[in-house]
């Protein structure tokens, strides 16, 4: 094994594994470190060092925007539990190195983001293996497990749009959000932003990143020929990265392009194609009114099967934001609306079924999108309720429960939002028991029952239609009023 030194310019030193022919993407080289914990990424272009924008942006991402590592220490995030979070959710860098060149440390990606056997092993697990139907067909044949099930795909978007979302809200934007650049592992439901050193800084010049086919934004394709500083030019930015993070999510969740339909635009060359096909002409395959772009296959799941929430996401996105990048969903709304469509999944009773779960999203008529099969039994809908003012109860979320689904603490607090900091702890169960739907106590201290008496842990609330209990006799304890829900 030949071994060299790495010198950071914190002064400190990194030892590498040297190879003759080390894994290298377009913009760096990748050495790991010896005890394969990080990994040394030299950039190709020598004169990188020299650019002292670059250096400064590395700095500061290093620095003091860095959300795995806490402000006490230098770093970006709020305490120790806050920078273990983001750690999951992003590889984000922690040193740059001076000599023998120019480059960067970061973690190496956790194992599961990598192909563990089969022909596929050691790959990287890129988006475009799930997403598109020829690399999906492989992975049915060779690795079946890695497709996972539809929830995962929700729970990995989620992971999504939280790092968006924590990029945002520090004034960052990511520029070049791909499937490339977000590794995804549906078999666990996780996902992991990389490639976070050409970040948009606040206060610095912002990079020169032209993104990736199918992910740029309408508006940078539409400017991309004008020089680099022309005020007209527009830059990758948190709206640029919206666009992005609705394209990603669309394709986990449908499986598909959502701009890329049965429309041929008349071009003559391959980037006029994609010129019309992605750029401010781009229509949505699901275009409320035109409907000259649907997907190309007959029996296309719709968006409006992830539910209300989603599909006007995607409307917003698609439709409003296509040339209007300021009315694009933030990273926060789609956060919010995917935990929402969460709170409204069940689990295909079809044990044969490829999607497992589905979304509650039209209660008239239950059944799983993708087989068809329908519940057996009623399903009840949680309608959550807090107090806005003294006697005045507003819809504040719902959940449609399954059996031995979990509350948690942001079911049962109007003040708690699932996040970073949140308590996991389950606070109580839904249970199909003996014909009938019951909510058993687990760690509610003040649940009252229908007829207002305390429920004690361990003891079950009946689920009935037209129920209505407190969850907590807390100041923002919420109200639960059932309704059931026939097959
Ligand atoms: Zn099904």
């Amino acid at each position: 094994m030949r071994v060299a030194k790495a010198t950071l310019k914190n002064g400190r030193t990194r030892d590498f594994v040297v190879v003759d022919d080390p894994p290298s993407g377009t913009m760096k080289e990748v050495f790991f470190t010896t005890d394969r914990k990080e990994v040394v990424c030299f950039y190709k272009d020598a004169d990188a060092g020299r650019d002292p924008v670059r250096l400064q942006r590395l700095e500061a991402i290093v620095g003091k925007y860095n959300p795995t590592i806490p402000r006490s220490e230098g770093g970006g995030a709020q305490n120790d539990q806050d920078a273990a979070y983001y750690r999951n959710l992003f590889c984000w860098p922690t040193a740059i190195v001076t000599q023998p060149r120019f480059g960067i440390i970061t973690p190496t990606y956790a194992p599961n983001f990598f192909f563990s056997e089969g022909p596929l092993k050691g790959n990287e697990k890129n988006g475009s293996w799930f997403t598109l139907t020829k690399p999906r067909s492989i992975l049915a044949k060779f690795a079946p497990s890695e497709l996972g099930n539809w929830r995962n795909y929700l729970a990995l978007c989620i992971q999504m749009a939280r790092s968006v979302a924590r990029l945002h809200q520090a004034g960052l934007a990511h520029s070049d959000l791909s499937n490339n650049n977000v590794l995804v592992d549906p078999s666990k439901g996780c996902s992991v932003v990389i490639d976070i050193d050409s970040l948009v800084v606040p206060g610095l010049y912002p990079p020169d990143v032209l993104g990736t086919k199918g992910y740029i934004a309408p508006e940078v394709l539409a400017t991309m020929s004008l020089p680099l500083k022309d005020p007209n030019r527009k830059h990758p930015s948190a709206r640029t990265d919206e666009h992005a993070l609705a394209v990603l999510c669309y394709e986990y969740l449908l499986l598909r392009h959502p701009l890329a339909g049965k429309r041929i635009p008349h071009a003559n060359t391959a980037e006029e194609q994609d010129f019309l096909t992605y750029g401010p002409q781009a229509l949505y395959c699901e275009h409320p009114t035109n409907n000259a772009n649907r997907p190309i296959d007959l029996n296309y799941l719709s968006a409006t099967a992830l539910g209300p929430a989603l599909s006007e996401l995607f409307r917003r996105a698609f439709v409003d934001g296509i040339q209007h990048p300021n009315q694009r969903p933030t990273a926060s709304e789609w956060v919010k609306g995917l935990v929402s469509t969460w709170d409204a999944l069940i689990p295909c009773i079809n044990s044969a079924c490829s999607s497992k779960w589905f979304v509650l999203s039209n209660p008239k008529c239950i059944s799983c999108p993708v087989c068809k099969a329908k519940p057996q039994i009623p399903i009840p809908v949680l309608k959550l309720r807090s107090e806005v003012r003294p006697g005045q109860w507003m819809p504040d979320g719902s959940l449609v429960a399954y059996h031995n689904c979990s509350l948690f603490e942001w079911h049962a607090f109007s003040n708690k939002f699932p996040g970073p900091a949140s308590n996991r702890t389950p606070l109580a169960y839904c249970v199909w028991h003996g014909n009938q739907w019951l909510l058993v106590n687990q760690n509610l201290p003040s649940l009252t029952s229908p007829g207002g008496n305390r429920v004690p842990s361990g003891q079950a609330v009946a689920l009935t239609n037209g129920t209505m209990f407190k969850l907590s006799q807390e100041k923002d304890g919420k109200i639960v009023q059932v309704e059931l829900i026939q097959p």
